[in-house]
Formats: C-alpha cells, structure tokens, sequence
C-alpha cells in the first residue's frame, strides 16, 4: 500500500511538474513578462514555498521547504549562464546551467520589492534582470493601478484597460524572443505588483472590475492586427498621430479635446539656461533655437539649433523632448523664446499626444459617456472587438 502510495505521489509531482519542464519562453507565450528590477549580479530573495526551475532539459527543480531566504549568484563559464543557488545559509550550492532560471513561490520580494508568484531571471550585461510572469490581466490591472489615479470614473478606467491590453498585446508580438516583453515604466507601461492584501481596498476593487468588465475586448488597425494602442496623459486640445512622433506606425484617427484646455497639465513653462541646454543636446555651443512646425498643427515637428559658429542642426522634436526630459519639456505643443541667457519653453498638454487622452477620458467618463464611446472618441479608425 506503501509503495502504491508513493507510485501516486510521484506521478502526481510528475504531473505538476512536467508543464514547467517544457515552459521554455515560446510555451509561455500567452504569460507576459515585465522586467521588474535590475541588480547586481547576487540576489537575495525571500519567500514561501521557493522553488526554482530550469526552462530546459535537463529538468531540474529545486526546492526549499520552509520560509528561508535564498541567495542566487550568476557566474559565467564558457560563455554561458550559471546560476548558483544557496540557501539555509549552506555552504552546499545548486548549479543551474541555463540561459533563464525560472522562480515560484509565495510572497516572493527582492528587499521591499514584492514580486509575483513566479519570475523569471536573465541576464543583461553586469546585471540580473527580474521579470516578473503573469497572465495578461493581472498585469493590466497592475497598469491600471499605476497608470491612472482609482478615484476616475469607471469607464474611464475601462477604456484605459482595453488601451493597455491592446498595447501589451502588439508589443508581446513584436518582442516574443526577448526575455522581458515590456518596460515596467515610461518606457512602455508603468506597472506595479498587486498583492493580495491590496485586493480589499476599494480603489484596486475598482480596478479588478475595470479589467473583468472588458476582459477579452481590445482594439484592432488595418487588417484585424491588434493595435499597439498609444496613450498619453494630456493631449493640450488635440491628439496627433504616431507617425508625426515617431515616422512611423499605425493611423488609429485623431481627436479634439474642448476640456483638455482646462486640464491640470493646460499651462507650463520651463526655463533652461543656454549652456545646460547645449550641454544636454551634446552641442558645443548653442546660439539660437527655432521651431519647425507643419501648417494645420499646433506641435514642434523639429526644433532648427544653432551654434556660435554659424552651422545648424535640425533635431526630432520627440528626441529634443527626451533629451530634455519627457517630464521637463512635458509635450511638443510649445513654443521657445531667448530671454537673456535662458531658453523659455511655455507649452500645453502633457505626453506625445498620440491615441487616448487621460485627461480627455476622465472628462468624458465624468460626462456620462461609455468606455466604447471613449475608445471610438481616440481611435475612430481602430476596431473594438
Ligand atoms: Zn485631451
């Protein structure tokens, strides 16, 4: 009876343990991977119920059977990744040799970092990146809860979790053989991992309902592909399209905006000293600036700079913008002035402009309109399904 019992025991660790045997990254293709953090190359974690796995075969797992603290090293040999795991405070080290280890376990943090349930660790350079892996709507309502303030209307947030949805699905598709489909900032979507806790506060309630009420709906451009589905935070008025920003991509329509004008972001001014900005743009000097704009739209399409000299440069408004700080020079809707050895910048709106406006939703959430209605509202020649 024994033996029988142990027979089924095993089968039954075989069976939970044969999908994650062949989850290399291609089988987890419907998980979405978010690198969470970057670290030096030894990693403390803690946890409940760790286990760490190989992606490949070999299968190997190994696991820790109570609360403890594992420490995991990366070491190269060969060219190749090897992992050393520690834990208990052994001298004993677990050798994994795989480009990824795979990590579960509950309640899992890096220092005050939570993470979720399962992450994946890759190597980049002299860093550790920590990707976390998760369903898609999980994730989204982790977008949603950093992206935009809970207190916004419903639909409001609805519309902005099939915009998020829609945009982690283009950029899963265009990045499935990376080790991390996303950015978990500005550079794609701003995420933070939900726990469990959080789920009986009111606002992440709201959050949960935002994403299960449009679970499964997302945008479409030209051709039924899911749209990668911009989205910004003011659009000043009106929204532009992506290929005005960066050369290229779908034309989803654009939008006019009567409420945005009296938006929090309507109004800024920044002033930049003529040296920091010469230095910033990586110039020698820096002379004079002018704006290059396109009849019929109010944003900078290029900036003309000038040096002491007397040669001139033309510079992409969007990589003037980055080379400013997205936050400093917070849209291309600006116009420059000298005055005396500083630069004034005084602008409108917030963001690149392209597709949903926060602002704009919030406002047509508050009026009464729908998600669907929003969504039609930013992306008029996009498909909703
Ligand atoms: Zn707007």
């Amino acid at each position: 009876m024994k033996l029988l019992w142990a027979a089924v025991c095993f089968l039954l660790v075989l069976m939970i343990s044969l999908p994650e045997a062949q989850s290399a990254l291609t089988h987890d293709k419907d998980l979405v991977r978010v690198r969470l953090l970057s670290l030096p190359k030894k990693i403390q974690l803690t946890g409940q119920g760790l286990r760490f796995l190989n992606l490949a075969e070999p299968y190997r797992s190994v696991a820790i059977p109570e609360n403890k603290q594992a420490e995991v090293r990366l070491m190269k040999k060969d060219g190749k990744n090897l992992w050393a795991l520690k834990f208990n405070n052994q001298d004993r080290e677990h050798l994994f040799t795989e480009k990824y280890l795979m990590i579960q376990g509950d309640g899992l943090r890096v220092g005050s970092q939570t993470l979720p349930n399962r992450v994946l660790l890759s190597s980049s350079g002299q860093q550790v990146d920590v990707v976390g892996v998760m369903p898609l709507d999980e994730y989204i309502v982790g977008v949603l809860a950093s992206e935009m303030p809970l207190g916004w209307p419903l639909e409001t947030l609805k519309a902005q979790a099939v915009a998020a949805r829609s945009y982690t699905l283009a950029v899963m598709a265009e990045r499935q053989e990376k080790a991390y489909h996303l950015e978990s900032s500005v550079l794609d979507q701003v995420f933070r991992h939900i726990v469990a806790e959080d789920e009986n506060d009111p606002k992440i309630q709201k959050a949960l309902q935002a994403v299960r009420e449009t679970e499964g709906v997302k945008l479409f451009g030209p051709g039924h592909k899911i749209l990668k589905a911009f989205y910004h935070a003011d659009c000043g008025g009106q929204t532009t399209l992506a290929k005005n920003v960066w050369n290229g991509g779908v034309n989803s329509g654009t939008a006019v905006d009567s409420s945005c004008p009296t938006s929090p972001s309507a109004q800024w001014t920044l002033k930049v000293k003529q040296s920091d900005l010469a230095q910033r743009l990586h110039l020698p000097s820096l002379a004079e600036l002018a704006t290059q704009k396109v009849i019929g739209d109010a944003r900078v399409r290029a900036v003309k700079v000038a040096m002491n000299d007397g040669t001139q440069k033309a510079i992409g408004a969007n990589e003037f913008r980055q080379a400013l700080g997205f936050s400093e020079l917070r849209s291309t809707l600006f116009d420059v002035k000298k005055s005396g050895e500083e630069f004034v910048f005084t602008g409108r709106g917030f963001g690149h402009g392209v597709g949903l406006c926060q602002w704009g939703s919030r406002a047509m959430g508050m009026r009464g309109h729908s998600y669907v209605q929003i969504l039609k509202h930013y992306y008029p020649l996009a498909k909703l399904n």
